[in-house]
């Protein structure tokens, strides 16, 4: 377990947005707020996740209202889980599972621009995932395959891919998109350039419930990538980590 994330207090955040929702100093004010399962809880504490890092207990709340998020965060301060666990409460149960009435069909997509990125997002995933049977599935050219089959595909609740392997999933018309609530952008800078745009709008324009939640998150964002995130983001709130004293 890598303990090098850096604490809290030496995070300086700025906040842009209307109605910006307050943040919570812990996860125990996150449980309060927003009913956070006894099973999430114990996740976290099972993982050594005993504090909300500063994107964490800033850009929680934000996603856990519903908001379209932008936030940079310099590496290593926890931001996979910052999106993570508002998606886990959001969805609330394994669809799965006789808990929720959702509908078919899966509703959060994380998007890296790597499949050693997604890889990492997955493995974050199954920290939170323990003791429920979500089904998180790490899309890959193997994986492709085995998720053809629709009755399967209507049971994922959470996708992890790379840009390019979601547009070949979409082109083969082997799945849809239009239950999805949660559309994460990771490693954003690296994703919302001219090279990767195309596949962007596409999988954008796929996910077509009117309900759709946006977030991009990266450690720096450039001009471009923030002016293609600022198009597709609805009344976005803007998160802004910095450390101090560097
Ligand atoms: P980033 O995406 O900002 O670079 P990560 O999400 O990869 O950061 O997290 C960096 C490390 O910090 C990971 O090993 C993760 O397990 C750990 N971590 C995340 N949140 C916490 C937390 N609240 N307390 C302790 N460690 C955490
Ligand atoms: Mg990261």
């Amino acid at each position: 377990h890598n303990n090098s994330v850096i604490p809290r207090q030496r995070h300086r955040v700025t906040t842009k947005g209307s109605n910006v929702p307050e943040c919570a100093e812990t996860f125990e004010a996150l449980r309060d707020r927003y009913q956070l399962s006894s099973h999430l809880m114990l996740n976290l504490s099972k993982n050594g996740y005993s504090y909300p890092t500063g994107i964490q207990s800033y850009g929680a709340p934000i996603l856990l209202q519903g908001r379209d998020l932008a936030a940079i965060s310099p590496t290593g301060t926890g931001k996979t889980i910052s999106y993570l666990l508002p998606t886990f409460v959001s969805l609330r149960a394994p669809v799965a599972s006789a808990e929720t009435d959702a509908g078919l069909g899966v509703r959060a997509i994380i998007l890296a621009p790597t499949r050693e990125l997604a890889h990492q997002i997955y493995n974050e995933c199954l920290k939170l995932a323990q003791g429920r049977k979500w089904r998180v599935v790490l899309f890959s050219k193997a994986t492709a395959n085995t998720f053809s089959d629709k009755a399967v595909r209507d049971k994922i609740d959470i996708i992890v891919s790379t840009p390019l392997r979601l547009v070949a999933s979409l082109q083969s018309g082997s799945l849809s998109l239009s239950n999805v609530r949660h559309l994460i952008f990771d490693e954003a800078d690296r994703m919302l350039d001219n090279e990767f745009l195309p596949q962007i709008e596409e999988i954008v324009a796929a996910c077509t419930h009117p309900d759709v939640q946006k977030a991009v998150f990266s450690a720096t964002l450039p001009a471009n990538a923030e002016k293609i995130a600022l198009d597709m983001l609805r009344d976005p709130i803007r998160v802004v980590v910095g450390l101090k004293d560097t």
